[in-house]
């Protein structure tokens, strides 16, 4: 039957209500990386459950900075160590921000992804929070800090973020470690062993081939962009900050998924661009490896992205544009959950 003949048949009314509801049925997102608690008071921080159920925005990775008090932002590098934290004040720092963050979860009456089943939940539609770690430096030298971050919720942890650690290098500073320590590796192990998902976001190349060659399970790159070209540290922070095409591609291999985030300077100048950003790096890697990683609150000024609902218009321009469904919803929010329960169990 061709669409004059359904017309006259009658159907073409039921027909164009069946694929316009189908149009219209909200997609979930999800979220690799989002800073809601950066510094205290800096951002605001309530009321987050109402901003996720408004954005259908139900697995959202919240990172803690590891190294907040001793980064700070400078001119034309963007952000560099200004410090060095005294044996266990990164710990110290760890321990008590996150008591913070759990105390506002509580609050909030928002739930933790602990395992498969809490990924399974938020893909049905509740609202699920990712308790991420960026910059593990809290470790410091103990191994068995892991497990305490494992037992205090976190599921999410990123080696490296913009200080020295005992785990790794970094992308803005000359590395003194090339690539992964013998700690980084046992943490990566570790991490596999408990079942918490790696983050390879501001780790140099070697790092990441490193960890790629140890880890049992997928990986993320939460967070950043792609790039043909050849990044180095001495680059200013954002340029620094890009991830080889070849890495990209390595990660992927590994079942791993990298995220895009929405830095205006990189990406162009609104949701659209952010969106098609997307899409074409899920033709560069395959549609399972790609996802949202806006860095919402941690871009300052640059960020395209500014609330969980701006990710719903995301999703309407890949509609626009005519993306399969089934491509949308990996994008958006099925392969960051894919990794999840590969990882978490
Ligand atoms: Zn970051």
């Amino acid at each position: 039957m061709n669409r004059r003949q359904l017309v006259k048949s009658g159907f073409a009314l039921p027909l164009a209500w069946m694929m316009r509801a189908q149009a219209d049925e909200p997609v979930l997102v999800g979220d690799m990386h989002t800073h809601f608690f950066f510094r205290d008071g800096q951002h605001k921080t309530t009321p987050i459950a109402e901003t996720m159920t408004g954005g259908k925005a139900t697995l959202v990775a919240w990172a803690l900075s590891g190294d907040a008090l001793w980064i700070g932002e400078q001119k034309g590098r963007g952000f560099v160590q200004t410090s060095v934290p005294k044996p266990g004040e990164t710990f110290g720092w760890f321990q008590r921000e996150l008591q913070r963050i759990r105390r506002q979860l509580v609050r909030q009456n928002l739930k933790l992804v602990r395992s498969g089943r809490d990924v399974e939940a938020a893909l049905a539609g509740e609202p699920h929070v990712v308790l991420a770690v960026e910059g593990a430096n809290f470790i410091e030298g103990d191994i068995g800090r892991v497990k305490v971050a494992y037992d205090l919720g976190v599921r999410h942890l990123q080696l490296v973020h913009y200080s020295r650690n005992t785990l790794g290098d970094f992308q803005t500073e000359k590395p003194e470690h090339g690539g992964l320590t013998d700690l980084g590796q046992e943490v990566v192990r570790e991490c596999n062993r408990l079942g918490i998902l790696v983050d390879l976001a501001h780790a140099t190349r070697e790092c990441v081939t490193q960890a790629l060659a140890v880890s049992r399970a997928p990986m993320v790159w939460s967070h950043g962009s792609v790039t043909a070209g050849n990044p180095h540290w001495s680059m200013i922070g954002w340029k620094a900050r890009l991830l080889r095409l070849a890495d990209a591609k390595a990660i992927a291999g590994k079942g791993g998924v990298v995220g895009v985030w929405a830095l205006r300077q990189d990406i162009g100048k609104d949701l659209d661009s952010y969106a098609d950003r997307l899409a074409a790096l899920a033709d560069q890697l395959g549609d399972d490896h790609v996802a949202i990683g806006s860095d919402l609150n941690g871009l300052g000024p640059h960020s395209l992205v500014n609330e969980l609902a701006d990710l719903q218009v995301v999703i309407g321009h890949w509609r626009k544009r005519r993306l399969a469904s089934a491509r949308i919803r990996k994008l958006a929010i099925g392969n960051y959950a894919r990794v999840l329960r590969e990882t978490i169990r």
